[in-house]
């Protein structure tokens, strides 16, 4: 009963190898995942439209001085033109 231990951790070392090789590799595909939920954010053209089903939808309002065509930045308690500087606060 006391002379298995020592036999296993004789054993340990070769057997341990593989697994600490295997060991890194699932680890940077856990971390890629999680990048790639964090990167949920859209920018350019595709975040001034939503897509619902076949409908597509305006998500930002677009410039009262310029006209359709010139969205507005979406700031967190403004809407502002980039075009003529035209801001627009958001109401609470
Ligand atoms: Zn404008």
């Amino acid at each position: 009963m006391s002379k298995k231990p020592p036999v296993k951790k004789e054993d340990a070392p070769a057997a341990a190898a593989p697994a600490a090789e295997a060991a890194p590799a699932a680890k940077t595909q856990k971390a890629e995942k999680k990048r790639e939920k964090k990167h949920k954010e859209e920018k350019g053209v595709r975040a001034m439209y939503k897509a619902e089903g076949e409908k597509v939808t305006r998500a930002r309002p677009t410039c009262e001085r310029c006209g359709p065509g010139y969205f507005m930045g979406d700031h967190h308690d403004r809407y502002t033109c980039g075009h003529c500087g035209f801001t627009r606060y958001k109401q609470k």
